[in-house]
């Protein structure tokens, strides 16, 4: 089983405990999903402009 140290009060607590059982501290949810579903979105707002720009410049 592994576990994780409680920023807050330092106690070692379960890896799949969310809040600490002694202190509540919130443990910050790290999801790979919703990075990958925000880095997705950064790319394609910071690509839109430039395909239309592209488009453009292919259709003059
Ligand atoms: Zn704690």
């Amino acid at each position: 089983m592994s576990q994780k140290e409680c920023p807050s009060c330092g106690i070692e607590i379960d890896k799949e405990h969310t809040v600490c059982p002694i202190c509540q501290y919130e443990f910050p949810i790290k999801s790979k999903f919703n990075i990958k579903i925000i880095a997705v979105i950064l790319i394609i707002l910071f690509l839109y402009p430039l395909i239309r720009l592209f488009v453009n410049l292919i259709s003059r």
